[in-house]
């Protein structure tokens, strides 16, 4: 019924009916870490040449949190990111999600995995241009078995939480970038994924635009307590997030906890009546060395 002309939207959405599973079988398995990789390793060949784009990469991310992957233009992001779910087969080590061992099913098997349990969200959006916004977002829905009716409420519902209420029946053309993007946000989230990866989400929106989409999407991983994989070159972006991997040349160059930096940054405030007076610390307290405690 629908004519899909994107591929990258049509190779993650497009199944047949038969394949997909209803959401009740979603596995209840008890795993610790979201996502896992091994010793994973990535080489393209092109002719004679042969690019490591990724070397060694050792990475847990734990089920809830926000984890950018910051680096550079061509520092392995893109490659990292497709292996993590399992859009591309790496060329050594293992990729879990959930502890499955995702690098090593079939891409039937895949696409089946990748529709129950993963969401997308796209740089250039990746809408279908001939459907609406409602129709897009009900997309997904309809390789689970959701009639048409309920698949078309959960995406007025969903349009109406990113604040595209009076938007619905609009077409991507008819939308500016940063409404397109929480389009592809809603569509990302209509399944109630347990993991969203966005690579260069923002990447074509300005700065004003860019808050306000990251604030609308990282608004719906935590309350809905999902796992999000980020990549950017922004270290901006980064701020918004648990934790900061960020790597060069295929390799994991630094791993931050930044919840613990933000807690430190910013301390939770007591209210300054409530403070004994020895804890009111000034200059001179601090210097002697009385600092009250
Ligand atoms: P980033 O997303 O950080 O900009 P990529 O992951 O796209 O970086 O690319 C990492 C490296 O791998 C680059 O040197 C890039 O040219 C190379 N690369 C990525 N995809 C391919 C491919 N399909 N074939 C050959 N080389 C590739
Ligand atoms: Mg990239």
């Amino acid at each position: 019924p629908f004519f899909f002309n994107d591929t990258a939207t049509t190779e993650i959405y497009t199944l047949s009916l038969h394949d997909a599973l209803p959401i009740s079988a979603r596995g209840g398995k008890n795993v610790q870490y979201m996502v896992e990789t091994k010793n994973l390793r990535k080489v393209y060949r092109t002719g004679d040449e042969k690019v490591v784009a990724l070397d060694n990469i050792d990475l847990t991310i734990e089920q809830g949190q926000v984890c950018c992957i910051l680096g550079t233009s061509g520092s392995g992001k893109s490659t990292l990111l497709n292996q993590l779910a399992g859009l591309e087969k790496p060329t050594r080590g293992t990729v879990k999600i959930k502890g499955e061992l995702i690098s090593k099913m079939s891409e039937k098997q895949l696409a089946v995995f990748r529709q129950k349990h993963i969401g997308f969200v796209f740089q250039s959006y990746n809408l279908i241009q001939g459907m609406t916004a409602v129709e897009n977002v009900a997309m997904p829905l309809m390789f689970r078995r959701v009639s048409r009716k309920k698949r078309e409420e959960a995406a007025r519902e969903m349009l109406k939480q990113v604040g595209l209420g009076e938007r619905m029946d609009h077409r991507p053309n008819e939308m500016s970038g940063g409404q397109q993007q929480r389009v592809g946000i809603a569509r990302a989230f209509v399944t109630n994924p347990e993991v969203v990866f966005a690579d260069e989400p923002t990447g074509n929106l300005d700065t004003k635009t860019t808050k306000e989409v990251m604030e609308m999407f990282l608004r719906f991983a935590r309350e809905k307590g999902t796992t999000i994989i980020l990549v950017t070159h922004d270290r901006s972006l980064a701020e918004y997030c648990d934790r900061i991997v960020t790597i060069s040349d295929g390799r994991i160059i630094s791993n931050e906890d930044h919840r613990h930096a933000k807690a430190i940054q910013d301390p939770p405030a007591a209210p300054a009546e409530e403070l004994p007076e020895k804890l009111h610390f000034t200059d001179n307290t601090l210097a002697a060395g009385q600092g009250g405690v």
